[in-house]
């Protein structure tokens, strides 16, 4: 009885995570999905504590130490989240999915122990539960690894390393392990044990190897990649305890991280492959397209300026960037929009899905400072709006507006849909100098007639651009 009760908690469970990434999907609907899923997450895992038996009809034992990892986990957990910038947000996932991968890979481990500690040979063990164990074990260390790399990496703690032949070697070493693995599952040699280790150590340092050289700020699209890496080994683990929600929730992991991934590449017109071989931003590809600088003068504008233009426009667009992010600029981004809205004009904000360093970094930033979602359009949606646009004020963003992405087939974001904020009427880039963004390219939209650079730091200049408009 108490076992069928168990699986209607974890058909309850599998329903809310379907139902809270289904409202994931909608800035106004994100917070309600995250909820859903965590009170989904929270029956199953009291219900497995308090209801689980074995076929022996043993409960979990260990409730204290299990409380305790609980509470400790939950509190830094909380404490992590509460307090993470939002700059340093995917810094912050990426170590989250790494724990994810460590979960994988020890529940591996200790399922093989639990096995052998039984006095029972590791050879006797069925094949197909073995096989589940090391797939979950291969891709749950890889995926623990490289998110520990990827961490280091955005936190300016490790640098890019590569060397000659490193994509050989480490496809060299993809062969190794998964040549081992099936020779530990089939073989059933006395080296079983040894070799099932071995593919422990070796799938490790293919993670290091893996990420190491990938160009730091492709960081977030290769988290989204082992995210769904950790989600195919979570689903092992619901194999090999047949427990559904886990298996639903891992098989939920994969495939948004799959084709979260894919979105990422897709806005930025690259490969997976460019992204995982490529060294984009600071590689060969930028330095030689920042070699054929733009030619031409740019045009500055002063607070003053900007306000008149911005007042008695009747439709501003604002284009948020990664800069906006940096210097925390979005809470007097929302005051210039209200107090421009008081005077009658009609302000949006145009957003690229990839402005920033993650998926939704400027709808997450924007609402944080209350923004409504229906100022936020999408660029499809956006660019046929920017003929009939007076003023468009671009707030630290280089690449998402740079039209060397439809021009130049030579550049490394040629092929990239960009926000056309050209065909506006006026535009306003504020930023701090005139260097490069992310792709670390030149920009040409800073030296068209059109343009004026309004230079400085995005907070500064916003709160100074706010006063001078109080002021007319
Ligand atoms: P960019 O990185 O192209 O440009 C940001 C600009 O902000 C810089 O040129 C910088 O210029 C300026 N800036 C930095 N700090 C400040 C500040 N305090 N005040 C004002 N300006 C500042 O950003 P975009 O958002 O335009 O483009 C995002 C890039 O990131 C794209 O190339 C995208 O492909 C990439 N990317 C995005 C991912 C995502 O999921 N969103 C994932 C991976 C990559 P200056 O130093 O002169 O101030």
């Amino acid at each position: 009885m108490q076992q069928n009760f168990l699986q209607v908690i974890y058909l309850i469970g599998s329903i809310t995570f379907i139902a809270g990434l289904k409202y994931l999907g909608n800035a106004k609907t994100a917070r309600k999905g995250n909820i859903i899923a965590a009170i989904g997450m929270t029956l199953a895992i009291l219900g497995t504590i308090f209801l689980y038996e074995n076929s022996e009809g043993i409960r979990l034992q260990n409730l204290g130490l299990i409380f305790g990892g609980l509470i400790l986990g939950s509190l830094l957990g909380y404490i992590a989240a509460k307090r993470v910038q939002m700059t340093a947000m995917p810094e912050m996932v990426s170590l989250f999915n790494g724990m994810g991968g460590a979960c994988a890979m020890l529940i591996s481990l200790i399922e093989i122990q639990h096995f052998t500690s039984h006095g029972i040979d590791i050879n006797s063990m069925p094949k197909g539960e073995f096989l589940i164990i090391i797939i979950g074990m291969i891709i749950g260390s890889v995926s623990f690894a490289g998110s520990i790399i990827a961490w280091g990496k955005l936190s300016g703690k490790i640098n890019d390393k590569s060397f000659g032949l490193q994509q050989m070697i480490n496809i060299g070493l993809l062969i190794v392990i998964f040549g081992l693995a099936i020779l530990a599952i089939v073989s059933g040699g006395e080296y079983t044990t040894q070799m099932f280790y071995g593919v422990l150590v070796l799938s490790l340092l293919y993670g290091i190897l893996f990420v190491l050289p990938i160009g730091g700020a492709d960081m977030p699209v290769v988290i989204s990649l082992l995210n769904s890496f950790t989600g195919v080994a979570a689903a092992c683990g619901g194999f090999l305890y047949d427990n559904k929600v886990m298996l639903v929730g891992g098989i939920l992991v994969g495939s948004a991280g799959t084709l979260l991934t894919m979105v990422m590449c897709k806005a930025m017109n690259r490969s997976l492959i460019n992204v995982l071989i490529g060294n984009f931003g600071g590689g060969a590809a930028s330095a030689a397209a920042g070699s054929s600088s733009v030619q031409g003068t740019i045009k500055e504008i002063k607070a003053s300026d900007v306000a008149i233009l911005m007042k008695y426009a009747k439709k501003v667009v604002i284009v948020p960037g990664y800069g906006l992010a940096v210097a925390q600029a979005q809470h007097v981004c929302h005051e210039l929009e209200t107090l421009l809205e008081s005077e009658g004009v009609d302000v949006k904000y145009a957003i690229h899905p990839v402005a920033g360093r993650m998926p939704g970094h400027m709808n997450v930033l924007l609402a944080e400072s209350n923004v409504s979602y229906d100022k936020l359009i999408e660029m499809e949606e956006i660019n046929p709006e920017f003929a009939t646009t007076d003023v468009v004020l671009v707030v630290g963003a280089n690449d998402v507006v740079n039209p060397a992405a439809k021009s130049d087939p030579t550049s490394p974001i040629y092929g990239m849909p960009i926000l056309e904020v050209e065909n506006a009427v006026n535009v306003i880039v504020n930023k701090r100098s005139m260097k490069a963004g992310y792709a670390g390219i030149e920009n040409e939209l800073f030296y068209k007639p059109k343009t004026s650079m309004f230079f400085g730091d995005a907070k500064k200049a916003l709160t100074e651009l706010v006063s001078e408009i109080k002021s007319l």
